[in-house]
């Protein structure tokens, strides 16, 4: 059995949309490179999504050994161009990745940090 607890409906008219460990989602086929990417089915909604739809990989081609590897070197600081030339990719397809992981990065953190606690340098000034 898959564990898809992590993963939520991404159907943002289904009741369930974004909601985690609520047991509507199943696998329903596998598809990609060696079949190893899998379909997920919510059974609110009835629609089927790809379990890398609302992530940084989403619509990516690259293998995704190499994914990983421009977030590593992206992570220790790396530039663009460096990070290009280390990995092998277009400086854009660096640039694309670190902007659509950004923007996940920012949607995950609006999710679990509810609200941050009151900074004590604003009351400074
Ligand atoms: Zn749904």
């Amino acid at each position: 059995m898959d564990d898809l607890s992590r993963f939520c409906c991404q159907n943002e008219k289904c009741a369930d949309f974004g909601k985690r460990g609520t047991g509507q989602l199943s696998v329903c086929d596998h598809y990609g490179p060696r079949q190893q990417r899998r379909m997920l089915y919510c059974l609110t909604c009835k629609s089927r999504f790809s379990e890398r739809k609302g992530t940084a990989l989403f619509g990516c081609h690259l293998p995704e050994e190499k994914i990983q590897k421009v977030f590593a070197h992206l992570q220790e600081g790396c530039g663009v161009r460096k990070t290009s030339r280390l990995v092998g990719v277009t400086a854009n397809t660096v640039v694309r990745l670190s902007a659509k992981a950004g923007q996940h990065a920012r949607q995950t953190h609006d999710e679990l940090v509810a609200f941050s606690p009151a900074d004590p340098r604003a009351a400074v000034r």
